[in-house]
């Protein structure tokens, strides 16, 4: 509905791009000549202003904002082309600029649209180019659900385009680019030089990555930066009046940096259900009638297309839209509306219904059964090797710390060289994020073949018991799912650990070999026991191209735990399916 959405820097280096379709950059370049360039106060220009229903927002067309902490914003309209043009220019206290710009027809009824921008100024501020990313697509639904066109058959109001004169805004990393460049190089943080150009760097937040500069003990110079190896732990999570800490999914964490932001009048839009967008294509498809084969056959291909895109394996896409197929074939369309948007509905329906979990995932209760009869509640990780095992074991760790648990880290990789001390070195950083110097602890035993691993987890169960520890987490060996040889050892280490749960993580990035990981991961362990949950890690680098989860779940029935959001201990989160839905449908 929206026609672009910029965030560039008085420079013209655009740094965040949403263009759902034509490119508006004229009326950006009128607006930066007019507005930036001769630094004037342009009032919307009459017949183009938009009548917003609600007084207060039309006192806000120019004005300007004092923010906390010497940041200092201004709101204010523009009109070209047919088009409006809201802009929000911030300045912070370093005298850092930058100007947010949403772009839309001048026939859109378009609410609050300042609210709008202070929210992706604050999300913008407050996270990471990826999760900005997802943030960005999370307002933009509850925006969409918000706005209506006034009339679709409207001639559109006349207006004066205030200058033709364009200077070039220089198109710097596209959405694309940018995304595409961070994927392969993991996250990066954003970081203003004092010039007002940006670069991205790794290393910070410091990635949890510590199969490299360890030193004797297994420690890194990186310990001594805790803060930064715990991330935001603001957007964590929160503990619930009976006393337990509940991680938060990605929704709750957008809301959460909002509603610490001051941003004034900022109501949260409803949840949309709406994804009128990204199926534009299937737009001219017949409404209101019975359903038949062919209409179907119409939307298939791009319904099946769609998920692929997605990362979605095209088995499992072709099965989804079978299922839609004979839910629709014979019923009628709803009055107005159109095969596309019933069958648009119908896959949603058909997501949601797949994420959803069957049984409630209630692991700090199990734990606290456990706990009153004394007994060690024993968690193992499995997966592919780099997958991020490890990483997100102490992620749990560090969740399970919050919830004030003992817990017992055990080395049960003692095939590849140097895991052992980088459990270590994620413990020492645990030990000292800890509320009591005794509440996480390493079980290692060093390297050698399968026996030990089965000795080591039966080693460590006991010594938890003795030694008044609540949760046991093993860490397994990676390895590759589709050489049984290495998967062969799985089978007996979950007869000798019996654990409790067993979770496998898998990427996000993965695409269509996460169907067979999942499978093969799924009967490793003998005809008796399967997988628990997994945890699709990675999520941060994927933007929307989260499809592997959909191929994971569909293959076997097994719930998501949590999903992996970054590289810092509190960069975990429950899987909102709204948000994977609409990540899905966008
Ligand atoms: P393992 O071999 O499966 O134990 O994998 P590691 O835990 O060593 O992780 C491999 C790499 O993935 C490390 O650089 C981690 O920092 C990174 N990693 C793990 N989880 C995430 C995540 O959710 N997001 C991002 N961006 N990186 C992750």
């Amino acid at each position: 509905m929206i026609d672009q959405f910029l965030v560039f820097k008085p420079s013209g280096i655009v740094e965040f791009n949403y263009q759902p379709g034509k490119n508006f950059s004229h009326v950006t370049n009128s607006f930066i000549e007019d507005v930036l360039v001769s630094e004037r106060k342009i009032k919307p220009v009459a017949g183009s202003e938009v009548k917003d229903d609600d007084a207060e927002e039309e006192d806000d067309d120019f004005k300007e904002e004092q923010l906390d902490d010497g940041e200092y914003q201004t709101l204010g309209s523009y009109a070209s082309d047919s088009h409006n043009l809201k802009y929000l220019f911030y300045r912070n206290q370093s005298n850092e600029k930058l100007v947010f710009v949403i772009i839309f027809s001048s026939l859109l009824n378009f609410r609050k649209p300042y609210d709008f921008l202070r929210d992706i100024k604050n999300l913008y501020l407050n996270s990471t180019p990826e999760k900005f990313e997802q943030f960005f697509n999370l307002r933009l639904k509850n925006l969409e659900s918000t706005l209506k066109t006034t009339s679709d058959s409207a001639t559109p109001k006349e207006s004066t385009p205030l200058s033709r004169d364009v200077t070039p805004v220089v198109e710097k990393p596209t959405k694309k680019s940018k995304k595409q460049a961070q994927s392969k190089s993991g996250k990066k943080s954003r970081k203003w030089n004092a010039d007002g150009s940006f670069y991205e760097d790794d290393g910070n937040p410091t990635p949890l990555d510590f199969s490299q500069n360890l030193d004797d003990t297994g420690s890194t110079a990186t310990t001594a930066n805790l803060e930064q190896l715990v991330g935001n732990k603001d957007n964590f999570g929160k503990t619930t009046k009976s006393g337990e800490f509940l991680v938060s999914d990605l929704s709750e964490e957008m809301d959460m940096i909002l509603s610490s932001k001051s941003a004034p009048s900022s109501k949260k839009a409803e949840t949309s259900s709406s994804t009128s967008k990204p199926f534009g294509f299937l737009r001219n498809i017949i409404g209101g009638k019975t359903i038949t084969k062919e209409d179907i056959n119409k939307v298939k291909n791009a319904l099946s297309h769609h998920l692929v895109k997605k990362n979605v394996s095209p088995n499992i896409a072709n099965s989804l839209i079978s299922e839609i197929e004979k839910e629709l074939i014979g019923s009628k369309t709803q009055n107005f509306t159109s095969v596309e948007e019933t069958a648009k509905q119908s896959l949603k329906k058909q997501l949601i219904k797949l994420l959803t979990p069957n049984s409630s995932i209630n692991l700090l209760n199990e734990i606290q059964s456990k706990k009153a009869k004394h007994e060690p509640y024993v968690i193992s990780v499995v997966g592919v090797n780099g997958v991020g095992k490890s990483t997100n074991l102490s992620k749990l760790a560090y969740w399970l710390l919050q919830n004030n648990y003992r817990v017992l880290i055990t080395a049960c990789d003692t095939f590849r060289s140097g895991a052992v001390e980088q459990l270590r070195t994620h413990v020492n950083n645990l030990t000292k994020l800890a509320h009591t110097p005794n509440q996480i602890s390493l079980f290692e035993s060093g390297y050698g073949g399968s026996d030990l691993v089965a000795k080591i987890a039966t080693g460590a169960i006991k010594h938890a018991k003795e030694n008044g520890f609540d949760v046991v987490l093993m860490d397994t060996a990676g390895r590759r799912h589709n050489d049984s040889q290495l998967m062969a050892p799985l089978a007996s280490f979950a007869r000798a650990a019996d654990p409790d749960k067993i979770i496998m993580v898998g990427e996000a990035l993965v695409g269509s070999d996460s169907v067979m990981q999942a499978l093969n991961f799924n009967k490793a362990f003998g005809a008796n026991r399967h997988l628990d949950f997994f945890i699709v890690s990675k999520c941060d680098t994927v933007g929307d191209l989260i499809g592997s989860m959909v191929n994971m779940v569909y293959a076997t029935g097994i719930p998501i735990l949590f999903v992996g959001t970054g590289q810092t201990y509190t960069d975990l989160r429950t899987l909102s399916v709204d948000w994977a839905v609409n990540m899905l449908m966008s």
